[in-house]
């Protein structure tokens, strides 16, 4: 390591020491709580992401954009579940969709009138979903999308991204996981045709789908160019595959997600997150061909059971947040504003001469500490993650809570307010830190 490397790195080292004590400092009830969780839960935790060091902190109320931990202190979350809170914490259309299921009733043990309305929804909104099942999560409709893939095709291997995540039981950063369910999936770099045309034409025999995020999330948000899904599009023709696109998160991206943006229509796709206005949800859809096989009038109906995939109060909220809460204008208002943010966190990037990037579509984005071109997930790996940890921890104590990875995803109650008072903060961090980023 050179000398100028070193001391930079001491200095981030020194800085990260501090911001951690600070952290622990100002939050002995989070800690406290932390403790008492881990007593009965491993390390306090039932969902990975939301771990991070010190320790988390606990939050015990949330309203509009807003949240407030244990000890007292304020955010604004810019976070959003993860794409999932899109209409801020308790939003007064979403108690009323609730509560209006309450009144029907809970657990009817029977079809409902409300799925069938949320299904017509989701069917009019992405271009290719002409027939929709109900899941209770983003994981489990890729489960059963990359199964309908290998019934419909007959065959076993899937084609993915290496940095894809497809939920908690498919994902591949770092190449994979242990808990992954054992599909037999090759893994090419996003955006990288060549490597997608070697991996589809050599596994063509037997290429069940080809599944991908249209723009990575958790992966880092970078956008897959349209020359990549174009390809894929080709791809998946040529060899009989089905092209799974995951639009779980991305499908907040255009009043009707990035399939409607790019033009690149896949046969199956997977959705999630803020479709359920907030509550449990995840759907399958696509081509009433490949659909047909749950068809339960069939005598070959393959099965699909759920005890909660048309629970009356996901539905309920769905149709809310799908026709009253985010219409396509809405859509189109919030990527804007996305695209606003994320511009002027650039600018402030660029006037500064610092290695740093923030990359996304609309109202997904994240922070880099590079300024060499981000393509795929490895690239993304590449780059300083101790970086990360640091704008993390200084920005909670700015009252900002983005993502511990660097990731943003924008809800409809972040306003020009929040957006200015972000910026203002983000400006005054990268003066304040720019000596660790610069060699
Ligand atoms: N697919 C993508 C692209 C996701 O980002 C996620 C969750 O973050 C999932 C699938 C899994 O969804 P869920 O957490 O509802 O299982």
């Amino acid at each position: 390591m050179s000398t100028a490397n070193a001391i930079r790195n001491a200095d981030l080292e020194g800085a990260l020491a501090e911001a951690r004590e600070t952290y622990t400092r100002r939050r002995p009830e989070s800690l406290a709580r932390h403790v008492e969780a881990a007593a009965v839960m491993p390390g306090g935790n039932t969902r990975s992401v939301l771990y991070h060091g010190p320790f988390p902190f606990a939050v015990v109320h949330g309203e509009g954009c807003r949240i407030r931990d244990a000890d007292g202190l304020e955010y604004v979350n810019l976070i959003g579940e993860y794409t999932a809170g899109l209409f801020g914490h308790s939003h007064p259309a979403i108690r009323a969709a609730i509560s209006r299921a309450l009144d029907t009733g809970l657990n009817l043990t029977a079809h409902n009138l409300l799925e069938a309305k949320l299904a017509r929804l989701v069917c009019e909104r992405f271009p290719s979903v002409e027939s929709v099942r109900f899941t209770n999560s983003g994981t489990e409709a890729n489960l059963l999308a990359v199964a309908t893939a290998k019934i419909a095709t007959g065959r076993g291997t899937i084609l993915a991204m290496q940095g894809g995540y497809h939920g908690g039981l498919m994902t591949f950063a770092g190449g994979g996981n242990p808990v992954n369910v054992p599909h037999k999936a090759v893994l090419c770099e996003f955006n990288d045709i060549a490597g997608a045309e070697r991996l589809a034409r050599e596994n063509a025999a037997d290429l069940a789908a080809i599944l991908l995020e249209p723009m990575l999330g958790g992966g880092g948000c970078i956008p897959a160019t349209d020359a990549f899904l174009a390809a894929l599009r080709r791809l998946a023709d040529e060899t009989g595959a089905v092209l799974i696109f995951d639009e779980v998160m991305t499908s907040r991206l255009s009043p009707g997600g990035l399939q409607q943006a790019t033009g690149v229509i896949p046969d199956l796709t997977t959705l999630g997150k803020y479709i359920g206005g907030g509550m449990s949800f995840g759907a399958f859809g696509g081509k009433q061909a490949l659909m047909a096989i749950f068809d339960p009038r069939r005598p070959d109906a393959i099965p699909h059971a759920g005890t909660f995939n048309n629970n009356t109060l996901t539905m309920s909220c769905g149709i809310t947040a799908l026709s009253e809460l985010y219409p396509p204008e809405k859509a189109v208002e919030l990527n804007a504003r996305g695209d606003a943010l994320r511009e002027r966190l650039n600018a402030a990037i660029r006037s500064r001469g610092l290695p740093a990037q923030v990359t996304g579509r609309g109202s997904m984005m994240a922070f880099h500490f590079t300024d060499q071109p981000l393509r795929n997930a490895t690239e993304v790996g590449a780059a300083n993650q101790k970086l990360k940890e640091l704008l993390f921890l200084d920005l909670l104590e700015r009252g900002y809570y983005i993502a511990r990875r660097g990731m943003i995803a924008l809800s409809l109650m972040v306003g020009d307010a929040e957006c200015d008072g972000f910026v203002g903060a983000v400006e005054e961090w990268l003066d304040l830190r720019a000596p660790m980023m610069t060699a």
